[in-house]
């Protein structure tokens, strides 16, 4: 007999915060996966992963407006979210918080603290999207400060992100565990994503190239004379996806994201990218452990 569970959905806080209050005076542990919805297999991987590791996993869905550098981008983010809901129920989510954009901004045109976090907000994503992640911490400061979770599950598919929330974390001096979790891909290779729906078939079959490239590129990485020639053949082989745009591909250290000359054995380096296919912007990476 399969399982049934309840999926309770919270539009504010005022119904949130009892609940979790009362959860946690009885010694629960909360797990917390926050999300801007259209949810896939990737976004599920974390409330299961938090499912098994936590008593109540609580799923936030907001389209973050000041994350959004192109108003484009904003206005077409899809936003399914009676399937949405469907998806959080039959993984066993426990609670769903669903707020109002005025309970996250209160302030009504959001006024964001900005926060000093040095050299990550200033390459790879952060170059190509001005303030993304100011927005990207401010909301998951303001979202940590409502939920007060134990554990704070996060995709290795944002790989500069999970560094940008660590800052803040520390910044902040929040008492909460971050578990990074691993990229969810297609059969295809291809990183599941939100952005996905958006591409033509065509272009769905092109994108499987970017992690194609990637791990070509890992398996390979003996054999280059340097770095630089590595990246050079990845460069060579992302700008030749049909109807594509590479912002970059880069090579780093995993934890301080400065581009690096060599692999060092146990220095743990990452390679990763950003391309516009068909008008879709698409990030990856993989993790050279
Ligand atoms: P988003 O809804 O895009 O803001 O993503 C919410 C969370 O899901 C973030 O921590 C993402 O890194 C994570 N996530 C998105 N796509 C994937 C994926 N393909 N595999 C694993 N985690 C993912």
């Amino acid at each position: 007999m399969s399982e049934t569970f309840n999926l309770y959905l919270f539009k504010s806080e005022k119904q949130l915060t009892p609940f979790l209050h009362k959860e946690k005076k009885e010694g629960k542990k909360i797990g917390f996966v926050p999300t801007m919805g259209a949810l896939h297999r990737g976004h599920i991987s974390l409330i299961e992963k938090a499912k098994t590791e936590c008593d109540i996993v609580v799923c936030s869905i907001f389209v973050n407006p000041t994350q959004f550098n192109n108003a484009k981008d904003l206005e077409k983010y899809p936003r399914p979210i009676e399937h949405d809901m469907e998806m959080l129920l039959a993984a066993g989510c426990t609670v769903l918080y669903l707020p109002f954009s005025s309970e996250i901004y209160p302030e009504g045109k959001p006024l964001l603290k900005e926060y000093d976090l040095g050299y990550i907000d200033k390459v790879l994503e952060a170059a190509f999207r001005p303030g993304h992640f100011q927005g990207v911490a401010n909301v998951v400061f303001r979202l940590l400060k409502k939920v007060e979770p134990d554990v704070l599950y996060l995709g290795r598919k944002d790989f500069q992100q999970i560094q940008v929330i660590r800052k803040m974390i520390e910044i902040e001096k929040i008492p909460v565990l971050i578990e990074s979790c691993e990229i969810v891909r297609e059969a295809s290779g291809l990183a599941m994503s939100s952005r996905n729906v958006r591409l033509s078939e065509e272009a769905w079959n092109n994108a499987s190239v970017i992690s194609q490239t990637l791990f070509f590129l890992v398996e390979k990485r003996n054999e280059f004379n340097s770095i630089k020639t590595l990246r050079t053949e990845g460069i060579k082989r992302l700008k030749a996806i049909p109807d594509s745009i590479l912002e970059y591909l880069e090579v780093c250290d995993a934890e301080t994201l400065r581009p690096i000359e060599i692999f060092i054995e146990g220095k743990p380096s990452v390679i990763l990218t950003a391309i516009w296919i068909d008008g879709v912007r698409l990030i990856d990476n993989v993790l050279i452990s």
